[in-house]
């Protein structure tokens, strides 16, 4: 509980005094969701298995050192909703808390040891600029604040925007984001161990396109954290 005392206390000055799901108002002790709702967390505890089905899903595609989702993400579920606060709602505190929230829950498990970098997937810089920020980014930090690992946005970068992909099926998703990402500086890659951080998983394809320039660099691993999976 000191833990949980300690970064209500970060986020203290700046979250809502209402919850993030139910809308009730939140008793001094409660942070962005009611107990009641915190302890609905659909938390899939993937971190302490590693073979589970965030890192199946990369499985015989790319070479992933480790992977893992923090909640799951169903339809009308806590989940989604929480990333669609996040994301479309612009709610940022909302996304540094989760990372924070998550990275003291997983931080015994062992699941950061080793890691040199947290790198979140990069928007188009057109996107960025429409939303004013990257929520990769804003979970990253939070998971930074508590793990001490720096977050890194000067390595990936996106070349280009591609079309949603929501309405598309697995191989043209992923055709869809064969080359789009890059990276630059790639002096800073060589024997570190990266961890690249997206807020939802569903096919990986876009994580994979991450991974294929980093992967080209010498002696690199990856991992991959998202707040959720589908
Ligand atoms: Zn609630």
């Amino acid at each position: 509980m000191q833990f949980l005392t300690a970064i209500k206390n970060l986020f203290f000055l700046f979250y809502p005094r209402v919850c993030a799901n139910c809308s009730q108002s939140l008793m001094e002790e409660e942070a962005f969701l009611c107990l009641s709702c915190f302890q609905k967390l659909p938390k899939t505890n993937y971190h302490h298995c590693a073979d589970n089905p965030a890192f199946d899903r990369f499985l015989g595609k790319v070479p992933v050192c480790k992977a893992t989702a923090y909640l799951y993400y169903n339809k009308g579920g806590l989940g989604q909703k929480l990333v669609e606060k996040i994301k479309y709602r612009g709610n940022i505190y909302l996304g540094k808390w989760l990372g924070a929230y998550l990275a003291g829950d997983m931080l015994s498990s062992g699941f950061f040891d080793d890691v040199d970098y947290l790198i979140p997937v990069p928007l188009h810089p057109h996107k960025q600029r429409q939303r004013g920020f990257n929520q990769s980014e804003v979970i990253a930090q939070g998971i930074a604040s508590v793990t001490g690992i720096p977050v890194k946005t000067n390595i990936l970068y996106r070349r280009k925007a591609n079309v949603s992909q929501t309405r598309k099926g697995v191989y043209e998703r992923w055709k869809n984001t064969e080359g789009i990402f890059d990276v630059k500086n790639s002096d800073l890659l060589p024997n570190k161990h990266v961890l690249l951080i997206d807020d939802v998983l569903t096919t990986g394809a876009t994580l994979e396109a991450c991974m294929q320039p980093v992967l080209k660099e010498k002696k690199v691993q990856i991992s991959v954290l998202t707040l959720a999976i589908t």
